[in-house]
């Protein structure tokens, strides 16, 4: 549609300084954007009314062809956009087939009934809020003239967010890693919740995320790989390497190759938790004895000899040793659950190692949990939070997702 705008404008402006030139014409642009959108949603509003069929429909009775106007300069409402907010007069109809009375704007201007902003403004403020802290974002936002409020970037993440469905590719690789990392959960000591994450290998290298959920250390592994197991059927054979509870896999065990691998550099990280529970203080005698030597035995990769293979198997007895003294330890000092812990890690601790899979099966997991910590720790978190958060976070780090 082609039409002409005439736009008047009386400006009292001060000096000619590039400042107050900007800031006049920020002060004027707020007026031409309502103006130019009520002009063009008017315009067309009145070519729809002369057309028998209209673009939208009576809520009452369905009819989309009979209408009178009630008011072009009806209420007025408030529409936040990505340049700025925009006020408009509400364009009302009345229904000749049933006499209901309907505001035809939001629908004119394709948004959804008595939503403030469009999907893809929404879409933007939940990126920008995944990607750096609330206060940065409104801050980031506000810069560039958009006053915004943390809890409205807070509640596009979560919209966004909740929206985002993960799964395996049948198209990509039939191999993937499962890894958690701790997330500090607003009331609770420390880091609460365990974030699972699911990535599955590209073709091409690299990886993209197959699945994400929250839930307790020991639990949950099954709100993980639950969704997945369609998809996993899709290919004749499936590797998965991880240190999680697989039971929920069990009816399609013929599918999967499981490796199980703990993954060291969690051990001493989880240990904390399992410490905490048992109610031994953060920095106390037992507390550096028993990091410092799970540090120890954790630490193999440095190993560099050109005889690895030769040694490494010595190394990983003696390392065995000394976790079997670092449990009795535990034990005799009635620290239960961290004891148990051990004892179920032990069988598989050096399993990564010995299958020579270790460095090139876990380097992948560990750099998306890298990109979840960076945001998660600059925060405290409610799990649907941290899941709604991270969800949008690694599918645009990993899966493609973005904004135009
Ligand atoms: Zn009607």
């Amino acid at each position: 549609m082609k039409f002409n705008f005439e736009f008047n404008y009386t400006i009292d402006i001060q000096d000619c300084k590039l400042n107050t030139v900007l800031a006049a014409y920020n002060e004027m642009k707020t007026d031409l954007l309502n103006i130019f959108t009520q002009k063009v949603i008017e315009e067309f509003a009145n070519e729809y009314m002369t057309h028998r069929i209209k673009p939208f429909a009576c809520e009452q009775c369905g009819n989309n062809e009979n209408f009178i106007w009630k008011t072009r300069h009806g209420r007025l409402t408030k529409i936040i956009t990505i340049l700025q907010p925009v006020f408009l007069r509400q364009l009302q109809v009345e229904c000749k087939e049933c006499g209901h009375k309907f505001y035809i704007t939001r629908s004119l201007l394709g948004l959804e009934k008595r939503k403030r902003m469009s999907k893809d403004t929404i879409k933007r403020f939940g990126l920008i809020g995944a990607l750096t802290t609330y206060r940065v974002a409104e801050k980031i936002i506000k810069m560039f003239g958009i006053a915004i409020d943390k809890m409205t970037i807070w509640r596009s993440v979560q919209k966004i967010g909740s929206e985002i469905e993960f799964n395996i590719d049948p198209d990509e690789e039939g191999r993937g890693e499962a890894d958690g990392t701790g997330i500090p959960i607003r009331g609770i000591k420390k880091r609460g919740q365990e974030m699972k994450v699911f990535v599955q290998h590209k073709k091409g290298g690299g990886v993209r995320v197959a699945g994400l959920s929250i839930g307790k250390y020991d639990g949950g592994w099954d709100k993980l790989f639950a969704p997945l197991i369609e998809n996993v059927k899709k290919f004749p054979k499936f590797l998965l390497v991880t240190d999680g509870d697989t039971s929920i896999l069990k009816s399609i065990a013929d599918k999967v190759d499981i490796i199980f691998q703990r993954c060291l550099w969690h051990i001493p990280h989880q240990m904390k938790y399992y410490l905490w529970k048992d109610k031994i203080k953060r920095k106390s005698g037992h507390w550096y004895h028993i990091l410092g030597e799970l540090l120890s035995i954790c630490n193999i990769k440095s190993i560099q000899d050109e005889n690895r293979d030769e040694i490494i198997e010595k190394i990983i007895c003696s390392k065995e040793k000394q976790l079997e003294k670092i449990i009795e330890y535990c034990e005799s000092n009635s620290m239960k659950s961290s004891a148990s812990y051990l004892k179920n890690a032990k069988p598989d601790l050096f399993s990564g190692i010995r299958n020579k899979l270790n460095g090139k099966t876990t380097s992948h997991a560990e750099r998306v949990m890298r990109t979840i910590n960076y945001r998660i720790n600059a925060g405290q978190w409610s799990p649907a939070g941290a899941l709604n958060l991270n969800k949008i976070r690694l599918a645009y780090y990993y899966n493609g997702f973005d904004v135009e």
